[in-house]
């Protein structure tokens, strides 16, 4: 039977590791941390808050594809994010910036004039980019488009990345555009839903198959090599296929260069109060050093008497001391990149897959439909949902 040997149980070790598992091969899934599903990891703490101890994940999809593959392993409970930015002390507006945002910071006069600027200049289109919006030439917009630029792009963006955002590729700002409607959803998908029993079950389901191996706390690093074209486990010669997700850097010692990524560190507060803000997530836009406050409560929809929240701080990633979050989209990181891309191609059976082999700024979605791609190209066969065999909680 043919082997493979997955690094990284995320969402996007997970769903490879499913796939090949249900097309016959042997599958052996390691991973660093004492836990799966990467980090989208969550549990029940002691009085019964979804906790999720790597950031607020949300799951939305436009791609049906995937939301029926996940539906296999989940039910889901429909759940559509929302999120205030606090740019002024006790101004609390939408994000992305819409025209009820434009409406409570300016007055009604002002507002309306922008808004038929606005309208004029980028038509009743869809979300207009913040990197476009600048580039106004017209006065009046120009002023509009600075501010916002200012209180919800800047500020956030520099604490977030701590570079600034016209070195960041701009398919990042792109991902929250300026709305000229009052759509204050902050994910505009077709599917948006978060699993019923949370992540870390829906992941748990994917990996139970009899034909999939799990082997937590267990460093890649200590047990794989690569040398001269050969894969290499526990020093034997390995002829399986090695699909890897984790830091494609590391994976090689470093020899093109160390990509680096963004950390984040969390400070979770419980607070006497049933809520504490009024969104499940506000944006510190322009003010405190953490970037974001999130209020579990608010995606599970169940007030008590305690809320959970967690400030996120972004920081540096330092090998071994953190945790790689975030890749770091940048022309110079692409670069040394693609060095490493090159070089795995001399290795026949290795391939990367997820968000640090493959230093994509990918959501969650785009994770599982990576691992079906590359499930298809290996194997040469197109997915067909009707094979994989369903898996939830009292379902086998
Ligand atoms: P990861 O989840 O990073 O998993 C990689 C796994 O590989 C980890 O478990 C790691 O321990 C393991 N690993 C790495 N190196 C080694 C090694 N040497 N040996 C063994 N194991 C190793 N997406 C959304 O769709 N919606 C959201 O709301 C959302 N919010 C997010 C919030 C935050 C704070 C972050 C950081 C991400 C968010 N995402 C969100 C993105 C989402 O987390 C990713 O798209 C998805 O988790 C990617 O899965 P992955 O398997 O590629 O990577
Ligand atoms: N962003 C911002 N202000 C906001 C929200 C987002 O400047 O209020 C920028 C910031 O650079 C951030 C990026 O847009 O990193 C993407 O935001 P998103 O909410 O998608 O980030 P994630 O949830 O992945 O951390």
């Amino acid at each position: 039977m043919e082997k493979i040997i997955i690094v990284g149980a995320g969402l996007s070790g997970a769903t490879a590791a499913r796939l090949f598992a249900e097309n016959g091969y042997d599958v052996t899934v390691i991973d660093k941390r004492e836990n799966i599903g990467g980090n989208a990891y969550d549990y029940v703490d002691k009085n019964g808050f979804v906790i999720q101890p790597y950031g607020p994940h949300i799951f939305h999809t436009d791609k049906k594809e995937v939301f029926e593959f996940l539906s296999k392993f989940t039910d889901w409970r429909k759940y559509e994010h929302k999120v205030l930015a606090k740019v002024r002390k006790d101004k609390l507006v939408p994000v992305p910036f819409n025209l009820t945002a434009l409406r409570q910071l300016f007055s009604a006069e002002k507002a309306e004039k922008i808004e038929n600027l606005l309208r004029e200049e980028f038509g009743d289109g869809k979300g207009i980019s913040i990197l476009d919006l600048i580039k106004t030439t017209n006065p009046e917009l120009k002023e509009f488009a600075t501010y916002v630029y200012k209180n919800i792009f800047f500020i956030y963006s520099m604490k977030q990345w701590g570079i600034k955002p016209e070195n960041l590729d701009c398919s990042v700002m792109n991902r929250v555009p300026v709305y000229l409607t009052e759509e204050d959803r902050y994910f505009t998908d077709e599917y948006q839903f978060m699993p019923k029993d949370g992540f870390h079950e829906m992941v748990s389901n994917i990996l139970r198959h009899p034909r999939i191996k799990l082997k937590l706390k267990t460093d890649a690093n200590n047990v794989i090599a690569l040398a001269d074209g050969k894969i290499y486990v526990k020093g034997k010669e390995f002829d399986g296929t090695l699909i890897y997700t984790g830091c494609v850097d590391e994976l090689f010692g470093y020899k093109h260069g160390v990509l680096p990524y963004r950390s984040l560190k969390f400070k979770f507060e419980t607070k006497k109060c049933s809520s504490y803000q009024r969104a499940a997530v506000v944006n510190y836009t322009v003010s405190n050093k953490y970037t974001r406050i999130t209020e579990f409560s608010k995606f599970t929809c169940e007030p008590k008497d305690n809320t959970v929240v967690v400030k996120e701080y972004a920081k540096p990633y330092k090998r071994n001391k953190n945790i790689p979050y975030y890749p770091i989209p940048t022309g110079k990181n692409h670069l040394t990149h693609a060095l490493y891309e090159k070089e795995a191609k001399n290795y026949k059976n290795l391939y990367l897959l997820g968000r640090l082999a493959t230093y994509k700024y990918i959501n969650m979605d785009v994770a599982v439909m990576n691992a079906i791609k590359l499930y298809e190209s290996v194997t040469g066969e197109e997915l067909d949902l009707e094979f994989i065999k369903e898996t939830k909680k009292g379902s086998n």
